[in-house]
């Protein structure tokens, strides 16, 4: 079967644009307000010659108090079952969270190969947002922008180098 690439985050730090841009449609649904993912939605894409399914694990996402962590943990337990490598969303405009920490210790204890994608760089000079990310422990994170789509090949090359 063809390797499963997951985007796992918060809610609202772009996981569906992101995932819109790879497969290079607008399948998955974005919307202004945060976390409002409707489903689970799968594409396929193709990058430096190896094919992978991709999976945008938004869920139901309920952005209010304790359930955004417990959707959050749901479909970060999702993507570590299903997924070969995890692509972990973080937001370079709202920082370092609790909730980002929590992830990371979930996808760390999995063991599966994860990149850290830093969304919303959407300016070349707030590339120093990425550093505080270094110490979710998964190497060097991607900066990238949904908004303008820079980035996104310097992340799959990390992603498919995982597969
Ligand atoms: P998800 O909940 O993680 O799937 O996030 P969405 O893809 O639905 O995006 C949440 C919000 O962030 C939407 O208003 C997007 O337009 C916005 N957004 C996504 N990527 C970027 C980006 O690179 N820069 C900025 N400034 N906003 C973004
Ligand atoms: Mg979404």
């Amino acid at each position: 079967a063809r390797p499963v690439v997951a985007i796992v985050g918060r809610p609202n730090v772009g996981k569906s644009t992101i995932f819109n841009r790879i497969i290079g449609d607008r399948l998955a649904i974005v919307e202004d307000k945060p976390g409002v993912t409707r489903d689970r939605i799968y594409g396929t894409s193709e990058w430096n010659g190896k094919t992978f399914s991709i999976v945008d694990t938004g869920g139901i996402e309920i952005d209010a108090g304790d359930e955004i962590m417990r959707s959050v943990r749901a479909q970060a337990e999702l993507a570590i079952d299903e997924a070969d490598t995890i692509v972990f969303m973080v937001d370079g405009k709202a920082g370092l969270t609790h909730a980002d920490e929590e992830v990371a210790r979930l996808l760390f204890r999995s063991g599966k190969p994860v990149v850290v994608a830093v969304n919303k760089v959407d300016n070349p000079g707030r590339i120093d947002s990425i550093y505080e990310f270094y110490s979710l422990g998964f190497g060097d994170p991607i900066a990238i922008s949904g908004s303008h789509g820079t980035g996104i090949s310097d992340l799959l090359d990390r992603v498919v180098e995982a597969l």
